[in-house]
């Protein structure tokens, strides 16, 4: 499963980074982004940051 960070959306927050570094990091944009799939593990963490996102920036891809 692949997420997707709306880059016009995202405020930079760093919320999801903290919940899972293993799919979300900062770009030099100072905007979160989705550089590695979920997978099995880490699945949840990444729901958990789509729900907590404050400007619901993030979803999973289609
Ligand atoms: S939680 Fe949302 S606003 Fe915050 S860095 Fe991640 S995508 Fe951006």
């Amino acid at each position: 499963m692949k997420a997707i960070v709306d880059q016009d959306t995202c405020i930079g927050c760093g919320l999801c980074c903290g919940l899972c570094d293993a799919v979300f990091r900062m770009n030099d944009e100072g905007k979160a982004e989705a550089y590695q799939a979920a997978d099995a593990a880490n699945q949840e963490d990444v729901q958990g940051a789509i729900d907590g996102c404050p400007v619901s920036a993030i979803r999973w891809a289609e």
